[in-house]
């Protein structure tokens, strides 16, 4: 009798610790597995958002490259069992979107007869015009229709053959954060460091400022390594710069004779500056570039008048 009861509790006991293990391995698998899980899902996301910023580099006009340009940066940035399964441009050009899958093994829910399963995740990035963005060069251009790799002047030197840019005594210098020309020197070098948006009124800036233009074209000219040329440039490089879009604010309707004291920003345009000459530019105050279409990190939204600078960013 005795030995049949010691029997039947050591059974129950069996049970009883089965129950238990099974209990703390599926408890354990929700922790690892899980855990597991939504890391992969968090880093297909990453990986998916990286390669639809960098197609959508591609809109509007390129659409061509943008698969390459997704899966480039999707497989530089994914794991191996990650894999990218669809990549879609919208009918206006505007909009990117990737999907990807990851498998994920499982390590302790296969005791439960659960060894894998998969996560789907879709990513989106859409391109709008810039509506704001700091690091601008202080000169800028009227609006007008813009042609792309076409060359334009963007502040004249005193001997130019055009018609005064601004009116009297103006050259095409904008104020950035006051006036002086170290405080022009500095933002042509640099960019100006704060924001400008559109509807911004600025004061335009008087006198030729020869030295500073010279000093900041070369500034910038030798920093280009890349032998850019309009259709083809490093978008990080020092001459490519972003400019103001602007209409006369006072007065608002100017006759030649009048000098525009301020103007209104309405959008921005990206250009490759010109070489003077070769790189020594010597006393050449003048500039010029190349109009050129860019997608950069700022701020965008509507009201913008579109001049082929757009701003890029994740829509989901
Ligand atoms: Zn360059």
């Amino acid at each position: 009798m005795c030995k049949e009861v010691l029997t039947n509790r050591r059974g129950s006991a069996i049970i009883i610790v089965y129950a238990a293990m099974v209990a703390i391995i599926g408890f354990c698998s929700l922790v690892v597995d899980m855990g597991n899980l939504f890391l992969t899902k968090q880093r297909l996301n990453n990986a998916l958002d990286a390669a639809v910023l960098a197609g959508s580099q591609e809109l509007p006009d390129t659409v061509d490259n943008v698969q390459n340009q997704v899966e480039e940066y999707f497989n530089h940035n994914a794991a191996e069992n990650f894999s990218l399964t669809g990549v879609c441009v919208s009918d206006d050009h505007r909009t990117v979107t990737a999907t990807g899958q990851a498998s994920v093994e499982y390590f302790l829910a296969g005791v439960l007869g659960i060894t894998s399963s998969t996560v789907n995740c879709t990513a989106a990035a859409g391109i709008e015009p810039l509506t704001a963005v700091s690091g601008v060069v202080p000169i800028g251009i009227k609006q007008q229709t813009l042609l792309f790799n076409q060359k334009y002047s963007l502040k004249i030197s005193s001997n130019s053959d055009f018609d005064e840019y601004l009116g009297p005594g103006t050259f095409g210098v904008l104020q950035m954060g006051g006036s002086g020309s170290s405080t022009y020197e500095d933002n042509f070098k640099y960019g100006y460091n704060q924001k400008i948006m559109i509807g911004d009124v600025i004061y335009t800036e008087t006198g030729n400022k020869s030295g500073a233009t010279r000093d900041g074209i070369n500034y910038r000219v030798s920093q280009c390594t890349h032998a850019c040329t309009p259709t083809n440039f490093d978008p990080a490089c020092p001459r490519v710069i972003i400019i103001p879009v602007y209409e006369p604010a006072e007065p608002e309707n100017p006759t030649p004779d009048d000098k525009i004291t301020k103007v209104r920003i309405v959008g921005f345009a990206t250009f490759l500056m010109d070489i003077p000459g070769d790189k020594t530019v010597g006393n050449m105050s003048y500039v010029d570039g190349y109009f050129v279409q860019m997608v950069i990190e700022g701020e965008s939204g509507s009201g913008a008048v579109n001049q082929g600078v757009y701003a890029t960013g994740l829509i989901i």
